[in-house]
């Protein structure tokens, strides 16, 4: 499960975090899913409460966007948004599009005491 790895590497980083910059506990998380990845917000949710038990991750509210994605076309250079895979740029409607955002999931900001 690819949720599962994430939210455990986003722990561990927290964790490191905490140590570096001295806090104790996380109160929220707040991330962004391009809408072009196949992350599912629920199962994160569901993850990260699992992996962030006993940790001070533990009860930190998870907080998710959704991002659309973004695409250059190849042909006409417009920049498209897009919600899925496989729309065609709206400019010239070709399918040449080079998706340069909405793929990953970022981190935007943790809130901490
Ligand atoms: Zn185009």
């Amino acid at each position: 499960m690819h949720e599962l790895s994430l939210t455990e590497n986003l722990v561990r980083v927290l964790q490191e975090q905490s140590v570096a910059q001295n806090f104790e506990r996380v109160l929220s998380v707040h991330l962004e899913i391009g809408a072009l990845s196949t992350l599912e917000p629920g199962s994160l949710e569901f993850c990260f409460e699992i992996v962030a038990r006993g940790t001070i991750a533990e009860n930190a509210k998870l907080e998710i966007l959704r991002t659309p994605g973004v695409a250059i076309c190849r042909k006409c250079n417009t920049r498209n948004e897009l919600c899925a895979y496989g729309e065609a740029c709206k400019q010239c409607e070709s399918f040449e599009l080079e998706v340069i955002a909405g793929k990953d999931m970022t981190i935007k900001n943790v809130e901490v005491v």
